[in-house]
């Protein structure tokens, strides 16, 4: 024990990958939640977010909720997602995307990322949908599983966004709806717009290692009221009357506090400022890291305003001299913390059954991406801690 003590003092300081920084007005708007008991799910804070978020993303109106993982949930079930039904879904995103299509008795079909911008293959996309699929009664029949395709699910992955323009040609040639998973990407626009109020619902999340956080949180976006009230019903535990314990469906307890709400607002209030310094880290890194031989990392396409959630590279084995993994231990030695992508999802044992479709692109990231250290109060000295990590590893030419 000892032993361990001395040899982890002489360590030089950690650098977590990604951590909140709660550097605004959060304390004071915490202390007059508790100060005037607005502490539940009703309260100034609640709206207040709501209403700033609406007014970001561009859509008529916003629904908050405990958590991005809820506001998926909820968005699918307004769209209408059931049992029996099937959604497309990148095989590159954190689970938690495909988790609430089962959530609604739904399945998932996997589709590839392109290796550009690692953004849903749209090409494929279509392909899919033109090959693999019948028209029948008006309804889209996967001719595999014989279930209805219903929507489609683009995930703008690691703050970059989907070709919104391209896949939303596609969704509306096959009648498909489109729910945007933006958990990732708060700050990202498409074409000088946001995300979450392109496609028919949008969703976000504000967990701890996203852009912003509140603790724990989500928002749901969209242009419809109707689809608006519903979200707000089945988040609500589904009550139809404001007196009697009248329900008319299965609802959720799915509602942000006022006091999550008042953290919310007041990093949304920061979050341009955040957003400015993700995309100076992201740059610093793309100079540094460009020249090293071996280690790229995903393109800027030019219909983005990307945020750079995590910034994420590329070793690639033989031109490096190291593995991501191997690269990963370096770092760990120097107490810098870093994190592989996300596994292939038809890889994950509740989806080996799942359909995944001319998957080339997702397993290969898997097996060389890493992402590194990008909080918003990383400092320049850490960054430059980073770098020369990488370089010292890469192999003598
Ligand atoms: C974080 C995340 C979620 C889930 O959000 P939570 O707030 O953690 O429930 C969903 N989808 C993606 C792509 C995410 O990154």
């Amino acid at each position: 024990m000892a032993k361990r003590v001395t040899k982890t003092s002489k360590k030089p300081s950690f650098i977590p990958l990604s951590v909140p920084y709660l550097s605004g007005n959060e304390m004071k708007y915490l202390k007059e939640c508790i100060e005037t008991s607005w502490v539940s799910y009703l309260g100034p804070y609640v709206s207040r977010m709501e209403e700033q978020m609406a007014k970001r993303v561009g859509t008529a109106r916003a629904v908050a909720t405990n958590s991005g993982t809820a506001a998926l949930h909820t968005a699918l079930l307004v769209a209408g997602i059931g049992t029996g039904d099937e959604v497309l879904v990148p095989d590159l995103t954190f689970i938690a995307t495909a988790n609430t299509v089962r959530y609604c008795g739904a399945a998932p079909v996997f589709m590839d990322v392109e290796p550009d911008y690692w953004q849903m293959d749209i090409h494929k996309i279509e392909r899919f949908l033109s090959e693999e699929c019948r028209n029948e009664d008006g309804k889209l029949i996967n001719k595999k599983s014989l279930r209805t395709i219903k929507a489609i699910m683009p995930v703008h992955l690691l703050g970059h966004p989907c070709d919104m323009d391209r896949l939303l040609i596609v969704a509306r040639k096959y009648g498909l709806l489109v729910i945007e998973d933006c958990a990732q990407s708060l700050g990202t626009l498409y074409k000088g717009k946001s995300v979450g109020g392109l496609g028919d619902i949008g969703c976000f999340s504000y967990n701890g290692n996203k852009i912003i956080t509140c603790g724990g949180g989500g928002m749901i976006t969209t242009h419809r009221t109707d689809w608006d009230a519903r979200a707000r019903y089945l988040t609500t535990q589904a009550k139809d009357s404001p007196i009697d314990y009248v329900h008319e469906a299965i609802g959720y307890n799915y509602r942000l506090t006022n006091i999550q709400a008042a953290v919310g607002v007041a990093q949304l209030e920061k979050l341009d400022s955040y957003v400015k310094i993700k995309r100076r880290i992201a740059s610093r890194y793309e100079q540094a890291l460009g020249k090293i031989p071996g280690i790229t990392f995903p393109k800027t396409a030019p219909w983005a305003f990307a945020t750079h959630w995590l910034f994420t590279i590329v070793v690639d084995p033989l031109r490096y001299g190291k593995t991501n993994r191997d690269l990963q231990k370096a770092m760990e030695d120097q107490n810098i913390q870093t994190r592989a992508l996300w596994a292939p999802l038809h890889e994950q044992r509740p989806y080996l059954d799942a359909q995944a479709y001319r998957i080339e692109v997702t397993p290969h990231l898997f097996q060389n991406a890493l992402s590194l250290p990008c909080s918003v109060n990383l400092t320049t000295r850490e960054q430059d801690r980073v770098i020369a990590c990488i370089q010292h590893l890469a192999a003598p030419r």
